[in-house]
Protein backbone atom coordinates (compact mmCIF):
# COMPACT_ATOMS: atom_id res chain seq x y z
CA UNK A 1 0.00 0.00 0.00
CA UNK A 2 2.89 2.63 1.10
CA UNK A 3 4.80 1.90 -2.05
CA UNK A 4 1.39 2.95 -3.99
CA UNK A 5 1.12 5.73 -1.61
CA UNK A 6 5.04 6.67 0.03
CA UNK A 7 4.21 10.16 0.63
CA UNK A 8 1.62 11.52 3.18
CA UNK A 9 -1.49 12.66 1.31
CA UNK A 10 -2.37 14.72 3.78
CA UNK A 11 1.10 16.44 3.42
CA UNK A 12 0.66 16.80 -0.13
CA UNK A 13 -2.79 18.51 0.27
CA UNK A 14 -0.58 21.14 1.78
CA UNK A 15 2.00 21.48 -0.25
CA UNK A 16 4.69 19.10 1.56
CA UNK A 17 6.23 15.87 0.72
CA UNK A 18 6.87 13.70 3.98
CA UNK A 19 7.07 10.00 3.68
CA UNK A 20 3.88 8.16 4.39
CA UNK A 21 4.48 5.78 7.61
CA UNK A 22 1.39 4.54 8.68
CA UNK A 23 -1.84 3.30 6.09
CA UNK A 24 -4.86 5.72 6.97
CA UNK A 25 -8.62 5.09 6.34
CA UNK A 26 -9.63 7.96 5.26
CA UNK A 27 -13.36 7.22 6.79
CA UNK A 28 -11.98 4.87 9.90
CA UNK A 29 -12.30 1.21 9.68
CA UNK A 30 -14.12 1.36 13.05
CA UNK A 31 -17.04 3.42 11.62
CA UNK A 32 -16.95 2.63 7.88
CA UNK A 33 -15.81 -1.28 8.47
CA UNK A 34 -14.62 -0.36 4.89
CA UNK A 35 -10.98 -1.79 3.76
CA UNK A 36 -10.92 -0.96 0.54
CA UNK A 37 -8.31 -0.08 -1.34
CA UNK A 38 -10.20 3.58 -2.16
CA UNK A 39 -10.58 4.32 1.42
CA UNK A 40 -6.91 4.08 2.80
CA UNK A 41 -4.12 6.44 2.34
CA UNK A 42 -0.40 6.94 2.35
CA UNK A 43 -0.09 9.06 6.16
CA UNK A 44 2.86 10.19 8.35
CA UNK A 45 2.51 9.93 12.18
CA UNK A 46 1.79 13.53 12.91
CA UNK A 47 -1.02 13.71 10.39
CA UNK A 48 -2.51 10.29 11.30
CA UNK A 49 -2.05 11.21 14.95
CA UNK A 50 -4.26 14.74 14.64
CA UNK A 51 -6.53 12.91 12.13
CA UNK A 52 -7.18 10.34 15.07
CA UNK A 53 -7.36 12.77 17.79
CA UNK A 54 -9.73 14.71 15.66
CA UNK A 55 -12.13 11.86 15.04
CA UNK A 56 -12.48 10.94 18.19
CA UNK A 57 -13.27 14.27 19.37
CA UNK A 58 -16.08 14.47 17.05
CA UNK A 59 -17.13 10.96 17.70
CA UNK A 60 -18.70 8.45 15.46
CA UNK A 61 -21.20 10.61 13.28
CA UNK A 62 -24.71 8.80 11.82
CA UNK A 63 -24.42 6.04 9.20
CA UNK A 64 -26.07 8.73 6.80
CA UNK A 65 -23.35 10.59 6.93
CA UNK A 66 -20.87 7.66 7.17
CA UNK A 67 -22.31 6.85 3.88
CA UNK A 68 -21.87 10.23 2.23
CA UNK A 69 -18.13 10.56 3.35
CA UNK A 70 -17.50 6.90 1.77
CA UNK A 71 -19.22 8.27 -1.56
CA UNK A 72 -17.24 11.03 -1.74
CA UNK A 73 -14.16 9.16 -1.03
CA UNK A 74 -14.73 6.96 -3.58
CA UNK A 75 -15.99 9.10 -6.17
CA UNK A 76 -12.24 10.68 -5.15
CA UNK A 77 -10.30 7.91 -5.71
CA UNK A 78 -12.18 6.63 -8.43
CA UNK A 79 -11.51 10.16 -10.47
CA UNK A 80 -8.01 10.46 -9.34
CA UNK A 81 -6.99 6.99 -11.19
CA UNK A 82 -8.55 7.72 -13.97
CA UNK A 83 -6.73 11.15 -14.37
CA UNK A 84 -3.32 8.80 -13.30
CA UNK A 85 -2.71 10.38 -10.84
CA UNK A 86 -0.36 7.05 -9.37
CA UNK A 87 0.91 9.60 -6.41
CA UNK A 88 -2.29 10.11 -4.64
ZN1 LIG B 1 1.40 14.27 6.81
Amino acid sequence: MLLEEPYCRMCLAEGRRRQATVVDHVVPLEWSQCDERWNKQGACDPCHDGKSKRERAEGRPCDATIDRQLAEVKRAFEAAAQGGRVDL
